[in-house]
């Protein structure tokens, strides 16, 4: 298949993107790593009359540290990036851990966090793992009614960013332009794993996990999310919640994988019944709050694991 025709523009910049964007009398789209908006096109499942390239945006694709040492991925950050960068397996190694599942290494080397998280796609890797790390998301457009090249800023939690699926709070004239993720706190421990019916298909389920233990081994926070689990990339507060405030014990991690299980809403489909999805839910989640408590007990763990992999 052949995309329909299409105006093409390659922004050297911000603020030519949000421009190009700004002109909303013709329906255009940011065109990232092309890996989910291509083949739309090429379906004929989009038909937007103007693509705005941001590949020529060095801008966008920075990664930078933060004063309080958390990361800034900029929206151009290839996904292959996110898996072999060494900064940010020491820093963020629940990315790099997750980065693997996604897709194949031809498609994380053009796929970007930005294309990721702005496609809202409830089936997609990175935007569960982000919502377990507790990531905030900038937002910019061109001021409306301002002077061209005046740009207007927004950043929000990414817990509220996704609408429904494929649908999230981005205006037509907005792009995602980087990602925060806050530092690691002591004591933290973190996993992602998925099933898939083959290697590089999209997950059946996924789970990302992140727990904080003190001293003493008692859990002062957790944070559990799904992939392919609801309509949206959704956070199991009930079960995070049921974990905090107790040593984590074999008995309490099977528990709050009990709780995750009920209180999803996964959908069936041509892959997966309901139940399944229940099942894997429950059996992942156990899994990966394991693996999360072992490392948050062994600082440095996390860290080779990432390395050797
Ligand atoms: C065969 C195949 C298998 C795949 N398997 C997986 C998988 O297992 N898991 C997974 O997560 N993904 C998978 N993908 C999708 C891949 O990860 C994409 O890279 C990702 O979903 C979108 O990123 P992109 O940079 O390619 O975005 P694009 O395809 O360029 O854009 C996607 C959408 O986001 C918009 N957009 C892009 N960037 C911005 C921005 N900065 N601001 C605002 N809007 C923006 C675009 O306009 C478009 O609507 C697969 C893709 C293919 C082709």
């Amino acid at each position: 298949m052949k995309p329909p025709r299409f105006d093409y523009v390659a922004a050297a910049s911000l603020d030519e993107a949000l421009e190009a964007l700004a002109d909303t009398s013709v329906e255009t789209r940011p065109l990232a790593g092309g890996q989910s908006l291509v083949p739309l096109l090429n379906f004929r499942l989009a038909a937007p009359e103007r693509l705005v390239d941001l590949n020529g945006i060095a801008e966008l694709a920075r990664v930078e540290e933060m004063e309080d040492g958390g990361l800034r991925l900029g929206a151009m950050t290839r996904h292959r990036q996110l898996e072999l960068d060494p900064l940010i397996a020491q820093r963020i190694p629940l990315l790099a851990e997750a980065a693997r599942f996604i897709a194949h290494p031809q498609i994380r080397s053009r796929g970007t966090v930005g294309g990721s998280v702005a496609h809202a796609d409830p089936a997609a890797e990175l935007p569960a793992v982000l919502l377990t790390l507790g990531a905030r998301v900038h937002i910019a457009r061109r001021s409306r009614d301002g002077e061209p090249g005046s740009r207007v800023a927004r950043k929000l939690d990414l817990a509220g960013f996704f609408l429904g699926p494929f649908f999230s709070v981005l205006d037509p004239d907005e792009l995602l332009t980087a990602i925060e993720v806050p530092p690691r706190a002591a004591g933290e421990g973190s996993a992602f794993d998925e099933v898939a019916r083959r290697r590089g298909d999209y997950a059946i389920i996924g789970v990302a996990a992140r727990v904080r233990l003190d001293a003493a081994g008692v859990c002062r926070e957790a944070a559990i999310s799904l992939v392919n689990g609801g309509s949206t990339p959704c956070v199991m507060e009930e079960a995070a919640d049921s974990l905090v405030g107790a040593g984590p014990t074999s008995g309490a991690i099977a528990s709050a994988a009990a709780v995750c299980a009920e209180t999803a809403d996964p959908a069936a489909d041509m892959h997966a019944s309901e139940a399944y999805r229940r099942h894997l839910i429950r059996v992942l989640t156990r899994r990966v709050l394991t693996r999360a408590i072992a490392r948050a007990r062994t600082p440095g763990r996390q860290e080779a694991r990432t390395r050797t992999r």
